[in-house]
């Protein structure tokens, strides 16, 4: 049994030195599921040092010896997959068989695919045929400080910590303190498939405290961070004066193009993809810009693919919709749509209020408006829910001026059957992501933003990429 008010620390379960603590909520019905500690200076300092004095040794394993204890980490993720998609489905409030799957498997997901990176990856090789004696190699960039989000926990925190550990780097964690229930089952994996004391160690605590003493604590390296584009702005801002790299990877407001010769299912594909989650995704396509031809018969379209999403509590099986996380980001959302009514943009579906029933814990109605135009706030600011922007537009010109009129650029989506076009618009977009016509990414692809989505990548050769520094040596024997 995981004792979730200790911390992870050197390879082992310690104490806190902070007599702080805070509740973690079930959304599904505001009582208390946890409390966990809320480190302070003392701790993050004890974690720091730990990977700190880790990092001579864990940076010059053997490849091979780093891909087999991240292979045991894998088989101890799948044999725990039902724990944690329990914690998370407690935590966040994703409805069960959704924490089962999408949401714990990411996390064994990730990894699979960083082994597979790691297994490939060159860390030596010659500048080029003509420069035998230029070396180039990739190395380790130091003790990170990884700071992840609520909203899908295991997929931020694997594909950081995993990638970290691959490129060997050490780390200190600091899950969101919203959600962090299964960042304590990620530690303990750790703990059990037997990664050396001080390579990977988790501090719990909010933003103001640990997240800002990693940021700007003098031995770390480097931050890779995922989150709200304020604090990432923050913590760039932090981390400038030690010169630190700054991982970012922040909010969107996504555009979906949808051409009138989409495909049928594009409104309903958009519709189920703007809600999963509970909207609750930073690349979900928020803003459905409609050819202005095609437009009545999309909401038309919108409003019946909208009611056939249920919402309910995170303990039912069934592929619903769950809770909001908080009562926070509740009052965020209605507080947003609120905003929408007042400036004249039409509820098409939902709107404010919870749903029928489900008074108690933080629900929304899915909400769809139309007749919005891409001036108001409701287009511009990220809402993270379940609320959808319905947006005409008359020609292919004015669907990329609208899509990219935002300080956003994580993913947009591009809905026609007419392929050549389908590219033109792809390379218009001013984001690190498209994807056409339901067509998911590969395993390998990378994952991050333009713009104010940030500057990272994560995933394939690129996630670990991040986290090394490339040196230079020229004069290199090859004798
Ligand atoms: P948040 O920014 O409030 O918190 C994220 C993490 O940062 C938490 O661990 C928090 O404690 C910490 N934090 C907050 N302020 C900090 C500070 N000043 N210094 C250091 N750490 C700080 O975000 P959230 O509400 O937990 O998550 C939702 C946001 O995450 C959304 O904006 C969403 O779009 C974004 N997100 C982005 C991606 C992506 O890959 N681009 C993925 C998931 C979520």
């Amino acid at each position: 049994m995981i004792d979730t008010k200790k911390f992870y620390i050197n390879g082992a379960w310690v104490a806190p030195i902070s007599d702080r603590e805070m509740e973690v909520i079930d959304p599904s019905t505001e009582q208390v599921c946890g409390t966990i500690a809320i480190g302070n200076q003392a701790d993050t300092d004890a974690a720091v040092a730990a990977a700190k004095a880790a990092f001579d040794d864990w940076s010059q394993t053997p490849k091979a010896r780093r891909i087999v204890l991240l292979k045991k980490f894998l088989t101890v993720y799948q044999a725990r997959n039902e724990e944690m998609g329990r914690a998370i489905s407690l935590e966040m409030g994703a409805p069960i068989d959704m924490a089962l799957t999408s949401q714990a498997e990411s996390g064994s997901e990730h990894t699979e695919g960083l082994i597979e990176e790691l297994e490939k990856f060159e860390f030596e090789r010659a500048l080029n045929d003509s420069a035998p004696n230029d070396r180039i190699i990739y190395e380790a960039i130091g003790v990170c400080a990884l700071i992840t989000p609520w909203n899908w926990p295991m997929n931020q925190v694997s594909l950081k910590a995993i990638a970290a550990m691959a490129a060997g780097c050490t780390m200190v964690l600091k899950p969101s303190e919203i959600a962090p229930l299964s960042s304590l089952v990620f530690a303990d994996m750790v703990h059990e498939a037997g990664i050396p004391a001080g390579v990977f160690n988790m501090v719990n605590g909010d933003g103001a405290g640990v997240g800002s003493h990693l940021t700007s604590h003098p031995d770390v390296d480097m931050v890779s961070f995922t989150g709200s584009t304020r604090a990432g702005a923050l913590i760039s801002k932090n981390a400038a004066d030690t010169v630190k790299r700054v991982a970012l990877e922040l909010g969107g407001k996504g555009a979906n193009i949808v051409f009138a010769d989409a495909d049928e299912k594009a409104i309903e594909r958009g519709i189920y993809h703007c809600f999963g989650n509970s909207g609750q995704s930073c690349n979900a396509p928020t803003r459905m810009l409609v050819e202005r031809s095609f437009y009545d018969q999309a909401v038309v379209m919108a409003k019946a693919a909208a009611a056939k999403v249920q919402v309910g509590r995170a303990t039912e099986h069934g592929n619903h919709i769950g809770p909001v996380v908080s009562e926070l980001q509740y009052n965020k959302i209605q507080a947003l749509i609120k905003v929408g009514i007042d400036e004249g943009a039409n509820v098409a579906v939902g709107g404010l209020g919870k749903p029928q029933g489900l008074e108690t814990g933080y629900f929304v109605k899915p909400t769809i408006f139309t007749d919005v135009n891409n001036d108001m706030q409701i287009a511009r600011e990220e809402v993270f829910g379940p609320v959808l922007c319905m947006i005409p537009f008359d020609t292919e010109e004015q669907a990329i001026a609208i899509a990219n009129d935002t300080v956003f650029g994580l993913t947009n989506y591009i809905q026609t059957q007419d392929s050549a076009k389908a590219n033109r618009v792809a390379r218009r977009l001013r984001s690190g992501m498209v994807q056409m016509n339901g067509t998911f990414r590969s395993a390998g692809a990378p994952f991050g933003g333009y713009k104010q989505s940030g500057n990272g990548r994560e995933g394939g050769v690129w996630g670990l990429e991040d986290f090394l520094e490339v040196k230079s040596i020229s004069g290199w024997s090859n004798d």
